[in-house]
């Protein structure tokens, strides 16, 4: 086989294996913990504590108003009892009732405030909690296409990495480093050529250099010094 055909081929091969790796360092980068799911858990957690706090406030209030209540009971029976005779003991008496009575209203409003900021906590940690679950069956998704696709590109890599050992094992040592390095300067190291024209560097090749070029020696292009290939 023509040298300037097997480096070629070599060519293809690494462009292939530089975007397998390429491919499989963007999969590797995507495979792990989603940022969005930690955000919701986070999320989740710190309203769940704001509403276990309300709930706290919320039974204090229905405590202290059970309290008063009580409070207000035993005032009253006290009051209408007929056991207390001096007028001035029953006007403290029933100003002290009056006074339950109005911190009881104020308690009762308090009460329902917290009760519909619980109710709104409540409805928040439901709407965090569907969230968070689909974000973590999207992920899981994800993470089982990404792992699938890992899968693929390692037995496509080692596939291509294997055909290359054979294509260079046919070729000089020297040759391959040469054609190695030529490519780390260049990006691609084989140019074809096309209509006389070397597609590297889009220049009319010399009829002296095409018809060197299919020989069986390397030719380089006069211009951007790549190997020529005449497909
Ligand atoms: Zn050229």
């Amino acid at each position: 086989m023509n040298l300037a055909r097997q480096l070629y081929q070599l060519q293809e091969l690494d462009i292939e294996i530089d975007s397998d790796e390429q491919a499989l360092k963007q999969v590797t980068n995507q495979l792990g913990e989603s940022r969005a799911v930690l955000e919701a858990q986070a999320k989740l957690q710190s309203e769940q504590q704001h509403l276990e706090e309300l709930k706290h406030q919320q039974r204090s209030a229905e405590w202290e108003i059970d309290d008063i209540a009580t409070r207000i009971a035993t005032a009253e029976e006290t009051l209408f009892s007929g056991r207390v005779k001096n007028p001035k003991e029953l006007a403290s008496l029933q100003q002290e009732v009056e006074m339950f009575k109005a911190r009881r209203g104020q308690l009762e409003e308090q009460a329902l405030g917290i009760i519909d900021q619980v109710e709104q906590s409540e409805a928040a940690v439901a709407g965090i909690s569907g969230e968070l679950k689909t974000l973590t069956a999207d992920w899981r998704r994800q993470q089982k296409q990404l792992a699938d696709e890992m899968k693929k590109l390692k037995a496509a890599l080692a596939d291509l990495k294997q055909k290359w050992q054979l294509l260079s094992a046919e070729i000089e040592p020297e040759t391959v480093e040469f054609y190695q390095q030529l490519r780390k300067g260049k990006g691609t190291a084989v140019a074809r050529v096309e209509q006389g024209i070397c597609r590297g560097c889009r220049i009319s090749l010399p009829t002296t250099d095409l018809q060197r070029a299919r020989g069986t020696n390397l030719v380089h292009c006069s211009s951007c010094g790549r190997i020529l290939f005449l497909a």
